[in-house]
């Protein structure tokens, strides 16, 4: 069995990547699980740039077929912020309520009309012979007026999807993972793989 090894250590990640190319034709490894525990600084300027950059990085430590994605938050009224900065929008190391907490008041004058935003994803498939595949997801909402909701994770509790009208914590995840960002770049990916033959 060929392996796939994730490059991530987040759990709920490494799970709904599995869920999704779950198969036979793979085993699925986690960072610590290849032996790979080198930090990895995510210091490109676009989420394409950091996945591929995580990948080739992994593929030449663990020598196997590797996976990695980047994705965040990008508010139209914004300019497309905090978009890679999503994580640290507050500062490095903030935690998910201080990045809540600085988005709301930013916004805080902009009427809802204006509160457009999408959460994207870009996942990087890439193979020991240095051939590479990416697919992009997005996923279109709205910035809420305040946090509602205690599902979940990061800009969740602001974040209201469209044709919803609740945020994404108040969603359950089952129901989150069918219309994410990462849900939509993996089904992407799986496409490009099987087109590729890549399953067995
Ligand atoms: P990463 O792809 O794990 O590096 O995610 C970067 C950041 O984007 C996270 O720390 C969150 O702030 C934000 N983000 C990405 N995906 C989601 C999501 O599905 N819900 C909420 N926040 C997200």
């Amino acid at each position: 069995m060929k392996s796939i090894v994730i490059a991530s250590n987040n759990q709920g990640k490494i799970k709904e990547i599995k869920e999704i190319l779950a198969s036979k034709s793979f085993e699925f490894l986690s960072l610590k699980e290849a032996g790979f525990d080198s930090d990895m600084v995510e210091d490109q300027d676009s989420f394409e740039g950091n996945a591929l950059k995580k990948a080739t990085t992994v593929v030449k430590v663990v020598n196997q077929m590797t996976l990695a994605d980047d994705s965040g938050l990008e508010v139209d009224a914004l300019h497309g912020q905090p978009g890679i900065l999503s994580a640290r929008f507050a500062g490095d190391g903030a935690t998910d309520l201080a990045n809540n907490s600085k988005l709301l008041e930013i916004m805080k004058d902009i009427p809802i009309e204006q509160r457009g935003a999408q959460f994207r994803c870009v996942m990087v498939l890439i193979l020991p012979n240095g051939k590479t595949y990416s697919a992009e997801g997005v996923c279109r909402g709205i910035i809420a007026d305040k946090a509602y909701g205690n599902k979940g994770f990061g800009y969740d509790p602001l974040f209201i999807p469209e044709g919803y009208a609740r945020t994404f914590s108040q969603i359950d995840e089952d129901e989150k993972n069918k219309i994410s960002h990462r849900f939509i770049a993996l089904q992407k990916l799986k496409a490009i793989m099987i087109k590729e033959d890549l399953f067995d």
